[in-house]
């Protein structure tokens, strides 16, 4: 029987030597198998002048200069200045709107301009996309549907510089990091039961969590 070979990537790796260079790397190696132009084309993406590499500089600058000191919250900021970044955007769930308006605040005390649109702008009922009304939370009430493009044609005509992403939905934030124009960045990343914490479900397989490690239809 013809069996189709394995694709072996990172996912399978036991050394992580490419990280310390203590190790092995393994056969299947992303580093030691690479070809040559696609390394060199990605680090010439970072060699040019350009917002490529601005934003590397400034992520790998941040994370020298403080690490393990700031906050996430704090690390956008010292982000946004380094990139030159003077309007953020702010795409929110509307679950979130409350701490996504006291981060407008504190970007507004820090001298950023804001602009923020909230998840359910246009509020547009479910069905017209096509959703059946029992598929809604509660069926037969009016359920605005979250419009991720509409957030990012609002982000793209308000000029923002920088998006955060504040708890948008799965799928939704994809929809907003494919048609938002600036560089994307996330504050919190949704999870409606693990307080937004979503590792934790990742820190829990060998426990309550154990469920995840068996196949599921979901
Ligand atoms: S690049 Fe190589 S060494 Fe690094 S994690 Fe992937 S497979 Fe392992």
């Amino acid at each position: 029987m013809h069996t189709e070979e394995k694709e072996l990537s990172c996912a399978e790796c036991a050394t992580l030597n490419c990280h310390k260079h203590e190790s092995r790397y393994p056969k299947f190696c992303l580093t030691s198998n690479v070809e040559a132009s696609m390394l060199d084309t990605s680090l010439a993406c970072y060699q040019e002048e350009g917002m490529d590499r601005t934003i590397a500089l400034a992520a790998a600058e941040i994370e020298g200069k403080y690490y393990g000191t700031l906050t996430r919250v704090e690390e956008i900021l010292a982000f946004a200045r380094r990139i030159g970044a003077r309007k953020i955007g702010i795409a929110s769930c509307v679950g979130l709107v409350n701490e996504s308006q006291i981060f407008a605040e504190i970007l507004k005390i820090n001298g950023f301009d804001v602009f923020m649109a909230i998840c359910k702008v246009g509020s547009r009922d479910k069905t017209e996309i096509g959703l059946q009304e029992t598929q809604k939370i509660r069926p037969n009430t009016f359920e605005p549907m979250c419009n991720p493009i509409l957030q990012a044609k609002y982000a793209n005509k308000a000029q923002t510089d920088l998006n955060v992403i504040m708890g948008l939905c799965v799928g939704h934030d994809s929809l907003f990091i494919k048609y938002a124009k600036a560089p994307i960045t996330y504050l919190v990343v949704k999870d409606r039961v693990l307080g937004h914490n979503p590792i934790a479900a990742l820190h829990l397989t060998k426990t309550y969590y154990k469920k995840l490690l068996t196949p599921r239809e979901l």
